[in-house]
């Protein structure tokens, strides 16, 4: 087997998007030696938009503050805008690796192609590049938001189908009658953008949704969520809060067309658009159900009306895609890997993921704490394996509670959905609990 180094570092991280920038900062803080493989050129992942599993688009702004965007330990730069757009991202994400020494340890035009149990314990880790190399652990960060999930409805459109992540520029569709397929957060850019150059725009949801505007009273509408997270209350209270707070700042968006939500606020990620409402009720964004099925270049929709149009954007979302690992290796329960703190290989103690979690309330500060745990882990293993086995037992247990009261809607995009309070704690008290010895 042929090693990458004469003397191998101990860890294999997986992506060099924010996740694996996160989980590289840690595991440099604690002392620990690794090696970042990345298929792409270039740091930053979906926000570098020549990253050929980039899903951005041309107009693409977080949804989050820069605020709340930010890691903890490297703030966004004074003259960013409070929603920087995907160029700043990247280029904040470039500093954040230049500060902290990451880059020279990331072997960039390198895709991981398996993974594999080593009989001695650890993980024999082949790339494209045709190197082969062990390591004691493996954290996965190869990102949740770039392998599209994409319905099969019945029939042939005879127009043009992509996907949300293919879709870059709406310019392209000046003049075409669009559909796009789906609510959520870049289902709703992608309509907005559209409807400002297409003929007719069309958005189709299944169900009604709460659209929350990006600044209440003034203020980001992420960090009045935080505000009410703070309280510390139980999240049906945190719900009832949001709702009212929305219905302040925003009104009864029905009566710009949209329709009514059939759940509370949090039970499902926010949709953070101010002008979705606003287009709606300048006619310039239909609102239709559910497609039923394709026929030529007519759509049939779940209440049997019909519409024609020249391009379809299915913005159904994104599946958790993880193609160098098996499923038995990563315990695929469902639509995911079942691990603990959606961090932690129950199976094997020498297996993480970094990053597999909903970006509510900022990725990156999230990632942060669970690298840290990561990380910390690790040493425990290395220095203080009596801890590491505490931890251990913890995982064995299995009995945290994400939720902090909030039933989630049963749909896709919820596989990663957790009360981003309860989380946070359980992230912090874990990592208490390794920073005791
Ligand atoms: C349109 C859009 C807008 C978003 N807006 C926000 C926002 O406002 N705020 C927010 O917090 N989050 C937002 N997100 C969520 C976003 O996913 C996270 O911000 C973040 O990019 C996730 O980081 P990641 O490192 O886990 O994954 P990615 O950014 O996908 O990075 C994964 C990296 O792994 C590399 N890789 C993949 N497979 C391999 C392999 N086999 N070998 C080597 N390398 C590999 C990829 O090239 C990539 O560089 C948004 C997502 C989308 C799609």
């Amino acid at each position: 087997m042929k090693a990458l180094h004469e003397s191998q570092p101990d860890v294999a991280v997986i992506g060099a998007g924010p996740s694996g920038l996160a989980a590289m900062r840690n595991l440099k803080a604690a002392g620990i030696d690794f090696v970042g493989y990345e298929s792409h050129a270039g740091i930053g992942g979906i926000w570098d938009w020549a990253n050929p599993k980039s899903s951005v688009y041309r107009n693409t702004h977080t949804i989050t503050s820069k605020e709340i965007t930010a890691f903890s330990d490297f703030p966004m730069p004074d003259e960013f805008p409070v929603y920087p757009g995907h160029p700043q991202v990247l280029s904040y994400l470039n500093d954040y690796a230049d500060n902290f020494g990451l880059r020279a340890h990331i072997r960039f035009n390198d895709a991981v192609e398996k993974i594999a149990r080593s009989t001695d314990g650890g993980w024999v880790v082949s790339s494209s590049d045709g190197t082969q190399a062990w390591f004691r652990d493996v954290i996965v960060a190869n990102g949740h938001n770039w392998y599209p999930r994409k319905p099969d409805f019945p029939g042939e459109f005879a127009g043009r189908v992509l996907h949300a992540c293919e879709y870059k520029d709406a310019r392209e569709f000046a003049d075409k009658r669009v559909l796009v397929i789906g609510a959520g957060n870049s289902g709703c850019d992608i309509a907005v953008e559209c409807c400002q150059i297409s003929p007719r725009v069309v958005l189709s949801m299944r169900r009604g949704y709460n659209f929350y505007p990006k600044f209440i009273a003034g203020y980001p509408a992420d960090q009045v969520g935080m505000k009410v997270r703070s309280l510390g209350l139980p999240g049906k209270w945190a719900s009832k809060i949001m709702g009212w707070l929305l219905r302040l700042s925003a009104g009864d968006q029905q009566r710009m067309g949209l329709p009514k939500p059939d759940h509370r606020p949090l039970q499902t990620p926010a949709i953070v658009n101010t002008l979705v409402p606003y287009y709606t009720a300048h006619g310039r964004i239909t609102i239709a159900p559910g497609v039923d099925r394709f026929e030529g270049n007519a759509v049939r929709f779940s209440d049997g009306s019909t519409q024609e149009f020249d391009i379809v954007i299915l913005a159904t979302g994104y599946e958790i895609h993880i193609p160098f690992a098996s499923n038995a290796d990563l315990d695929w329960q469902g639509n995911k890997p079942d691990f603990y703190l959606y961090a932690f290989s129950k199976k094997f103690n020498d297996l993480f993921i970094a990053g597999m979690t909903d970006s509510t309330g900022g990725h990156f500060p999230t990632v942060e704490l669970q690298s840290r745990v990561i990380s910390q882990y690790i040493t425990a293993k290395r220095t203080y394996p009596a801890k590491a086995r505490e931890f251990d037992d913890l995982i064995r247990k299995n009995n945290l509670d994400l939720n902090n009261g909030i039933d989630f809607i049963d749909i896709p995009r919820n596989a990663t959905q957790f009360s981003l309070l309860a989380f946070r704690r359980a992230l912090t008290e874990h990592l208490n609990l390794l920073a005791a010895v």
